[in-house]
C-alpha cells in the first residue's frame, strides 16, 4: 500500500477535473487510502470522499479491504484500488493490411484481442467489419466505457477524422462519427504515436519520466512521431504534429512514393522490409511476423534485415534526441521490441549520430507493450478520456446516441 511519504510532489499541471485527478492517483499509487489521495491531488478530504463515492458507484475503483490493516480504524481508511473486473474499454487499430480490436481493463491490460486482414480497403468496408468485431467483443459482463481507435496518417483528434492516410488511400474519413453511430459508444480517434505515448504516460515502464517529456517513434507500415512536454502531448493547431514519413535519413537508396530518395518511411516501413524479405526468399507469405519469427528462431539473414532497419531507426532517433532532448524516447518497432540485438544496434546508432549528451541506454527505450502495441494504442485512446474525465463517460454514451441521430438526419 502506498504511504504518504512514498508520494512524489503533487503535479500542478494535471487536469483540473477532480475525478480524473483522483482516478489517476489511484492508478499510480493504489492501493491507497482516501487521505493519501487527498494529499497526492491537493484536494480536500471532503472532495475526495465525494468523488470516490461516484467512482465506486460507477465501478471504476474498488475498496481493497485485504490491504486495510487492523480492523476498527474506520471505513475512510480502507484503501482504494482500480476496479479490475467491472468495466472495460474497446481499442481498435487500423493498419494498412489488417485491423486489430481488443478489450482492455482500466490498467490498460488486454483481456481479449483479435486481428483480421482487411477485405476491401475502402473506409465503408473496413469500418463495417470493425463494427461487427466490436459487437462480438461487447459480449462481456463488463460495462464498456468507450471505444478508442488509432491509425496512421494525419488524424484530427478534435473531430475524429482521418484527414489523410496515403497508404490506405483515405481522405477526410469521419471515422469517429461513423463508429460512434454504428456502435453507440463514445469514440475517440488518434494517431499511432500519440496514442502510444499516452499509453506510456498512463501505464508504461517509465511512466513518470514520460510525463515529464517524451518522444514516441512508431515504425510500422506508417512511421510517425509524438512528443510531449509537461505531461501534455502536442497536437498542433491542425492536429498534424508528428509527420516524419519524409524525414531524410542517410544510408539507404529506397525510393519514396514522394519521388525522393532517403525518406525515413520508405527506408524502414514494414512493406519495404517484407518486400525485400520475399525477394530474398526468406519468407513465404507477405507478413512481417513471418520474418520476425525467422529472426527470433536464429535465421541470420532475417536477423540482419532487422538489425539494418534498427540502425536506420537509430539515426532517426538521434535527430529526435537532438531536436527535443526528451527524458525518454520510446520506439515501437517490431525488431527492437522483440530482439535484444536490434535494440542494442538502434541505441548504438542513435548514440553515434546524436550530438546531444543524452544517456542513450536509459533514454532510448523499447515500447512497454511489446507485441500488444496495436491493441494498446487503440485502448489508450479510449482510456485517456476515461482518466481525464471519468464521470463523464456514462453521459458520453448518450451523446454518442445523439450523434447517431444527427448522422441519420444528415444522411436522410
Ligand atoms: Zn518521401
Amino acid at each position: 500500500m502506498t504511504r504518504r511519504g512514498d508520494l512524489p510532489p503533487a503535479d500542478p499541471r494535471r487536469s483540473r477535473d477532480p475525478a480524473g485527478a483522483v482516478l489517476r492517483a489511484v492508478l499510480d499509487h493504489g492501493p491507497i487510502a482516501r487521505s493519501t489521495v487527498a494529499r497526492a491531488t491537493r484536494l480536500s478530504a471532503a472532495s475526495v470522499s465525494g468523488v470516490v463515492a461516484s467512482l465506486l458507484d460507477r465501478g471504476l475503483v474498488r475498496e481493497a479491504p485485504e490491504a486495510a490493516g487492523p480492523p476498527g480504524i474506520g471505513r475512510p481508511h480502507v484503501p482504494l484500488d482500480i476496479e479490475p473486473d467491472r468495466v472495460a474499454v474497446i481499442g481498435a487499430h487500423i493498419a494498412v493490411p489488417h485491423a486489430t480490436v481488443a478489450l482492455l481493463d482500466l490498467r490498460g491490460r488486454i483481456i481479449a484481442q483479435r486481428r483480421d486482414p482487411h477485405g476491401a480497403r475502402d473506409p465503408a468496408a473496413v469500418l463495417a467489419a470493425l463494427a461487427d468485431r466490436i459487437s462480438v467483443l461487447r459480449r462481456t459482463r463488463r460495462r464498456i466505457l468507450g471505444l478508442g481507435v488509432a491509425t496512421g496518417g494525419w488524424i484530427d483528434t478534435t473531430n475524429g477524422t482521418v484527414v489523410d492516410h496515403p497508404l490506405l488511400g483515405w481522405r477526410d474519413v469521419r471515422l469517429g462519427a461513423v463508429l460512434a453511430a454504428s456502435t453507440g459508444l463514445p469514440t475517440r480517434v488518434d494517431s499511432n504515436s500519440r496514442a502510444l505515448l499516452r499509453a506510456e504516460q498512463l501505464f508504461g515502464a517509465a511512466a513518470g519520466r514520460a510525463r515529464e517529456s517524451a518522444v514516441h517513434l512508431f515504425i510500422g507500415n506508417v512511421v510517425d512521431v509524438a512528443f510531449a512536454a509537461g505531461g501534455t502531448i502536442h497536437h498542433g493547431p491542425r492536429s498534424a504534429a508528428g509527420a516524419v514519413a519524409h524525414l531524410p535519413i542517410e544510408g539507404h537508396t529506397e525510393v519514396c512514393a514522394c519521388g525522393r530518395t532517403g525518406c525515413l518511411q520508405a527506408a524502414v516501413s514494414e512493406r519495404t522490409l517484407v518486400r525485400r524479405a520475399q525477394a530474398a526468399g526468406l519468407i513465404d507469405r507477405p507478413e512481417l511476423s513471418a520474418l520476425l519469427d525467422a529472426a527470433a528462431g536464429g535465421n541470420a539473414d532475417a536477423l540482419a534485415m532487422f538489425t539494418e532497419r534498427a540502425r536506420l531507426v537509430g539515426r532517426a532517433a538521434a535527430l529526435l534526441l537532438d531536436l527535443f532532448d526528451p527524458e525518454v524516447l520510446i520506439v515501437s518497432e517490431a525488431g527492437a521490441n522483440r530482439l535484444p540485438g536490434c535494440l542494442r544496434a538502434l541505441r548504438t546508432e542513435a548514440a553515434a549520430w546524436s550530438s546531444s549528451s543524452a544517456d542513450v541506454p536509459t533514454t532510448v527505450r523499447a515500447s512497454s507493450f511489446g507485441r500488444d502495441v496495436l491493441a494498446v494504442a487503440g485502448g489508450a485512446t479510449a482510456l485517456d478520456h476515461v482518466f481525464a474525465t471519468p464521470l463523464s463517460c456514462d453521459s458520453a454514451a448518450s451523446s454518442a446516441a445523439a450523434t447517431r441521430a444527427d448522422l441519420i438526419q444528415q444522411d436522410a
